[in-house]
């Protein structure tokens, strides 16, 4: 029985030598009842609960770019994006290294929350903010649909990659000012699927960070162009930026 067990472990060392599993945001290893991440980074995890709130931070930031007599989108996010905290790494991790097994984990989280929330369970549509076709193309996967598919099966929502469609490549966001933001993504989106979204009443739009409101906020105002004025459009997104 002692040598079973020890011949267990090695086999259990060794698999780990290969294929090493660690934490996402801390680093540390993972326990074998774990996956991607660890249990204590799990609790700390800086939720927003944005998803209780009709109006809170991240929904003021997006009305802000959104003029005129529209209804107010609600916004919200599953935790606050932190530069100086691991847990930057989840959405890193997602966009940069095709990590689909944490976005997927993180967006179920997400999708629950949703779910759960007299606000957004009624979401029959969920559009991912798309990326520019050679963008795509070279990264092979957009990380906003990866979300958004994982939303759309917990709301049992139609997911529509294709309602707007990215008109040019728009400089990466992270080193401009707010006003570079706006006029860096303004009129950047169009409409290109409206019969798929005929007759849905609650759109959400879906990205993984939400930083200034500017790019969201370009996609709501180009599905306004094509929906009807009754239809809610509100924006959910893994991580935003502040709080
Ligand atoms: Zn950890």
């Amino acid at each position: 029985m002692i040598d079973r067990l020890s011949i267990d472990g090695r086999w259990r060392a060794l698999a780990d030598l290969i294929f090493p599993r660690t934490c996402v945001v801390c680093g540390k290893s993972l326990t074998l009842n774990e996956s991607c991440v660890c249990g204590s980074c799990l609790e700390d995890l800086p939720r927003t609960y944005y998803s209780k709130m009709p109006r809170n931070p991240m929904s003021a930031r997006l009305n802000s770019h959104l003029q005129g007599p529209v209804p107010y989108s609600l916004a919200t996010a599953l935790f606050y994006y932190r530069a100086a905290t691991g847990y930057r790494n989840i959405t890193k991790s997602l966009k940069y290294n095709a990590d689909f097994a944490t976005g997927r984990l993180f967006a179920r989280m997400l999708a629950s929350e949703l779910a759960g929330s007299p606000l957004f369970s009624d979401v029959d549509a969920v559009v991912p903010v798309p990326l520019h076709w050679t963008r795509r193309w070279s990264r092979g996967y957009n990380q906003a649909e990866v979300i958004g598919k994982e939303i759309a099966a917990a709301l049992g929502a139609s997911l529509i990659p294709d309602a707007l469609r990215r008109r040019r490549r728009t400089r990466t966001q992270t080193r401009l000012s707010i006003e570079g933001k706006e006029s860096n993504v303004s009129g950047a989106f169009r409409p290109s699927n409206a019969s798929a979204l005929s007759g849905k009443r609650h759109v959400l739009i879906v990205d993984d960070v939400f930083t200034t409101g500017a790019t969201v906020g370009s996609c709501v105002r180009s599905l306004r162009e094509i929906l009807p004025s009754g239809t809610r459009i509100s924006v959910a997104t893994l991580a935003c930026v502040g709080g």
